[in-house]
């Protein structure tokens, strides 16, 4: 690990940036590189710097890893995070970035076995802690959920009708999802059969599948009990994991009518999230919730007590540098 502690370093936000290996979709012709790092001693890990219409635009965060980074490499920096949701903390995970920059790499894992993402890995994690934990009298109850927010649209990975649009409703203050399936499990398997029932859900009624994945944002949830029998002590933490829908800026598509609004719909609830964020990061006694659904549902999980990691995801391709800058500064205002 590069820190001993990073998720001890700071308060509830971290940004981590990735950038995804050049790949042979990028296509030929893309030897020039917009993206190099610092090398002096305090910003190695830390920096990333950016070239686009010749001029260079440096960025800092709490960790950038670069094309060469394994998965294994990024859980190892986030194991004590997810950890804390054990522990009886909100653990939130986002992963945001344009479409093809890698973030459902990132969070599920690529088409090898090695290649597994953050869930996988957070799970194993997660049960083979739990089990340890068993020693010292600690019993654990886990229940997961999964959804998807398509244009401003929710809707229930698990339930036995996916095409249900979920109704969102305010009770003290709060804004409550109706009625979402959750599902008890005790074992990795169980929760990564849900994840498959649930990306099969998110394509009934949808004819281009990675788009329209692409273009909503998946939330995944496990809600974790736990109970020590020897004193008595209870806590509930929960890990959420979000799959962002892609980022784009309106000006760098054409879109018109239902496209448009698609986008703008992204847009819209990715700065209501960052508002939300940042609010956070400044601790400010308002946080605006209430501007989309995405924040809404998160509303209880993103709190002062939470704890935060956003990954902004990269790709290194010379013809994303438009929308490269746009997320690393989207990030570098998150943070
Ligand atoms: P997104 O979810 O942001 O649209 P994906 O995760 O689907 O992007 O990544 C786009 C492509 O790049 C996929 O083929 C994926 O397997 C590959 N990819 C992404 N990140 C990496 C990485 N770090 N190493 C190797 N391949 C990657
Ligand atoms: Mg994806």
């Amino acid at each position: 690990k590069i820190y001993k502690n990073i998720m001890e370093l700071k308060g509830t936000i971290r940004v981590f940036c990735r950038v995804r290996p050049l790949l042979l979709v990028d296509g030929v012709g893309t030897e020039g590189t917009i993206i190099s790092y610092p090398t002096s001693m305090e910003a190695r890990h830390r920096g990333i710097d950016l070239v686009q219409s010749g001029q260079k635009h440096s960025f800092t965060f709490d960790r950038v890893f670069d094309d060469k980074a394994l998965q294994k490499d990024v859980f190892e920096e986030i194991s004590d995070l997810v950890r804390n949701a054990l522990d009886g903390h909100k653990v939130c995970i986002f992963a945001y970035g344009q479409t093809g920059s890698g973030k459902t790499y990132t969070m599920m894992g690529g088409p090898k076995p090695e290649d597994k993402g953050l869930i996988p890995h957070s799970l194993e994690h997660i049960f083979k802690t739990s089990h340890e934990s068993e020693k010292l009298g600690w019993e654990y109850k886990m229940q997961a959920s999964m959804l998807e927010i398509y244009n401003e649209t929710i809707r229930d990975l698990l339930s036995t009708n996916p095409s249900y649009a979920l109704d969102m409703f305010w009770s003290r203050g709060k804004g409550h999802v109706s009625a979402i399936t959750t599902v008890d499990v005790c074992n990795i398997e169980e929760i990564l059969s849900l994840l498959q029932q649930a990306t099969r859900n998110r394509f009934v009624g949808s004819t281009k599948m990675n788009e329209r994945s692409s273009r909503s944002h998946f939330v995944f949830s496990l809600k974790i009990f736990g109970e020590n029998k020897i004193n008595e002590q209870q806590v509930q933490g929960v890990l959420n994991v979000i799959d962002l829908a892609g980022s784009q800026r309106v000006s760098s598509t054409l879109a018109i009518g239902d496209r448009l609004k698609e986008t703008q719909a992204i847009n819209r609830s990715l700065s209501a999230l960052a508002a939300v964020i940042s609010a956070l990061a400044k601790k400010k006694k308002h946080v605006p919730y209430r501007n989309s659904k995405l924040t809404y549902i998160l509303e209880p999980y993103l709190s002062g007590d939470s704890k935060v990691l956003m990954f902004v995801n990269i790709s290194p391709n010379p013809s994303s540098g438009g929308e490269s800058l746009c997320s690393l500064r989207f990030a570098a205002k998150v943070n």
